[in-house]
């Protein structure tokens, strides 16, 4: 299973202000959204039969029989093979496009630009959640953990389209762990359909000013006890972008989770190349940049943190000629430039060994967020319904059905 760490820096800012009328999901189940899975790419495998291209210009509209190669993208225009296109493209087939060793159900999107092209498919919201199910979860789960993944993943999804269409993105979200993973097609699974059939329109909400809201809500694998609040994890408060997430909910329930657990040596050396690129960006950082690149870094050590299980910020402490100085980043980019899939989690220890080595001893895997999904997993076997089970993670959202 993916870790799904979602937004963590790649949270726009236009998402925090903004409250949205519920009715305007009456039918977001039958409709369809766009989700990024390709974003300016130089290159990449692209095949299918039977392929339909439309464009803006007419000479944009082509029949295909057969691709089979790479497509390339340079200075705005893209090629497949021969053809040359210089505007957005759809591209459609009665059965599936591979496009970067996925397939692909629905329309392929191409937007070429100056920095590559960005890949868009277009598909249907039930499609996209019984693929989902496959990456963001495990099919084979009990029924009820599905039925609770599918709720919050759809309403995290109309949250997230609502805001696109208000600024008029080309799409709606990204198909990675700053969103929800999806890889497009998977195999049919009767009981996924089933699931996401039986939650036609319901979605969890939650009460702003007087008016429903749907929930952004997270979601992630394990809290490792207990889950996080948001503004504790992406270092700002929005009553709107995070209504009806509390956070600090004691979960007994995924200590079952194979890496409930973790430990990850911490190789100095690595670490500072990590993060080089982060601090780089960073406007705190900008006068004294220079330094960092030319000094070594000899240590990590946590800065506490009122009211948190896990470690908000960690100081980086480096070494010179002139002597020692430190520099605090927020745990989340460690995590994020590090690897989330080295770091489980910011809910860490560090342990310093006599050699100077550095181990990071955790529990729990994923930002802690909203809905724990190896507890949901544990609350399905036990008996939960999946509404209790998101009432649990989620106290002050409920679910509705339009
Ligand atoms: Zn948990």
């Amino acid at each position: 299973m993916k870790i799904p760490w979602m937004v963590l820096l790649f949270c726009s800012l236009t998402d925090l202000s903004f409250a949205y009328d519920i009715q305007s999901l009456s039918n977001f189940d039958q409709s369809s959204i766009a989700v990024l899975v390709g974003e300016q790419i130089k290159t990449a495998p692209f095949s299918g039969v039977g392929l339909r291209f439309e464009g803006a210009l007419k000479t944009d509209r082509k029949l295909i029989r057969r691709f089979s190669g790479k497509i390339k993208c340079l200075k705005s225009k893209v090629n497949f093979g021969t053809l040359l296109f210089s505007g957005p493209i759809a591209i459609s087939t009665k059965t599936a496009i591979r496009f970067n060793n996925n397939s692909y159900p629905g329309r392929l999107l191409i937007y070429p630009g100056a920095e590559g092209c960005d890949v868009v498919n277009e598909v249907k919201v039930e499609t996209y959640l019984e693929m989902l199910v496959h990456t963001e979860m495990n099919v084979s789960w009990p029924l009820e953990a599905i039925k609770a993944q599918v709720i919050v993943a759809k309403s995290y999804l109309a949250y997230k389209t609502l805001n696109s269409r208000k600024y008029k993105r080309h799409f709606d979200l990204r198909a990675t762990t700053s969103d929800q993973v999806y890889e497009g097609n998977q195999p049919k699974s009767k009981r996924v359909n089933l699931a996401v059939k039986s939650l036609e329109n319901q979605f969890l909400v939650s009460e702003q000013n007087g008016k429903l809201q749907v929930v952004q809500s997270f979601y992630h694998s394990s809290c490792g006890g207990r889950t996080e609040k948001p503004w504790n994890v992406w270092g700002f408060d929005s009553s709107n972008a995070f209504a009806g997430i509390t956070g600090d909910i004691y979960c007994p329930y995924c200590k079952v989770s194979p890496k409930f657990t973790w430990n990850y040596p911490l190789k100095l050396s690595e670490t500072k190349d990590a993060i080089i690129p982060a601090l780089k960006k960073d406007p705190f950082v900008k006068s004294f940049f220079r330094r960092i690149v030319k000094s070594k870094l000899i240590g990590i050590e946590p800065i506490a943190a009122p009211n948190s299980y896990r470690i908000q910020k960690v100081n980086l402490i480096f070494k010179d000629t002139k002597g020692e100085f430190r520099v605090a980043i927020r745990s989340v980019a460690l995590r994020n430039w590090v690897g989330p899939d080295k770091i489980r989690s910011t809910r860490f220890q560090i342990k310093h060994e006599k050699d100077g080595q550095i181990i990071l001893v955790g529990t729990g895997s994923g930002h802690g967020v909203g809905l724990c999904q190896w507890g949901a997993k544990s609350m399905a076997e036990i008996g939960f319904k999946a509404d209790q089970i998101l009432e649990y993670y989620y106290p002050e959202s409920k679910i509705i059905k339009l």
